[in-house]
């Protein structure tokens, strides 16, 4: 389907010298290819430019050894660069929940995967760290969607906040913090409402939960397959609301892992986890390596 960048640029170099170090006409030439490759990968416009921009000051003049190919040469110092900008500050799959009941405030736009994603990280703390999770629907427009969490609640073995009619989502939010600390829970999930823009109540709602319960953790889930939109997304609610980590979902799908890249160099946020599919076990903990192999092809 796609043709790796290993092999454009193995192509173009084949019709170069082989000379000792990279010339300006070869990188530029790689670079061309490069280009294509991000813009294939959906990586925005604006990041690829400045993406190989930098990787054009490091491969000028760069030596090439004697036993990679000048292609080979520029592969990796993609790579390295690709890495950079992935890597983030610290241990994505790690979340800040000391001091028990802490907080998780999921946000995100309707039909980003937030309700699954949220069952997902539940299951994952439980699982592999041992964590009491209770669980809170605040979406009090969507009655579907607070029976959705309970149900995936009920199918991963983790508790969800009884469902009261008529409470509003700070109300939902402060009764959760009430039974976290009265059932010993560890932490405390909150979904918030989802629309399908970004909207002044949308933001209000979530900044009045944030204020309310002051999370731990503000986890943006993020439809990857959106690119752009996705990166709009997370800035707007970062500057709204505040985020500390983003989740990419439907990794599965056809994008090649380009919206990752765009993310971090457009946000700086984090990259915490990737979600793989629609089954409860389909998250991933977000790694450089990866997602670098699948831009690179
Ligand atoms: P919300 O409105 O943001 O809470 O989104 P949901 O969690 O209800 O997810 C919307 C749809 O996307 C559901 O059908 C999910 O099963 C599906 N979904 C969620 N995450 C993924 C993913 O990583 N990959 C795929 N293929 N589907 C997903």
């Amino acid at each position: 389907m796609f043709e790796s960048l290993s092999d454009r640029l193995g192509g173009v170099f084949d019709r170069l010298t082989k000379a000792g170090a990279l010339s300006a006409d070869d990188v530029k030439t790689a670079l061309r290819e490069v280009r294509v490759a991000l813009l294939e990968a959906d990586v925005s416009l604006p990041v690829a430019r400045s993406f190989v921009k930098a990787v054009e000051a490091k491969a000028t003049g760069a030596a090439v050894t004697k036993s990679v190919t000048p292609g080979q040469q520029v592969v990796k110092i993609v790579h390295d660069e690709l890495i950079a900008v992935l890597t983030g500050e610290g241990d994505p799959g790690r979340l800040k929940i000391d001091n028990p009941p802490a907080p998780i405030l999921m946000v995100g736009l309707q039909g980003g995967g937030k309700t699954t994603t949220t069952a997902k990280i539940a299951k994952r703390l439980k699982e592999r760290e041992g964590k009491k999770v209770l669980m809170a629907s605040l979406d009090t427009n969507r009655p579907a969607a607070m029976e959705q969490l309970a149900i995936l609640g009920s199918q991963i073995g983790v508790d969800t906040l009884p469902i009261v009619k008529g409470e509003d989502p700070v109300q939902i939010a402060k009764r959760a913090r009430t039974q976290a600390s009265l059932g010993g829970y560890d932490v405390y999930m909150l979904d918030t409402a989802g629309r399908l823009h970004i909207d002044q109540e949308l933001i209000a709602q979530a900044a009045a939960v944030r204020d309310a319960v002051n999370p731990r953790e503000t986890l943006l889930v993020v439809d990857g397959l959106t690119g752009q939109v996705a990166v709009e997304v997370a800035q707007e609610f970062d500057e709204r609301i505040g985020v500390s980590g983003v989740v990419l979902t439907r990794m599965d799908g056809d994008g090649r892992g380009g919206a990752a890249l765009s993310m971090r160099q457009v946000t700086g946020k984090p990259i915490r986890f990737v979600a793989t599919g629609e089954k409860v076990d389909a998250l991933e903990t977000f790694e450089p390596e990866r997602i670098a192999g699948r831009i690179l092809g």
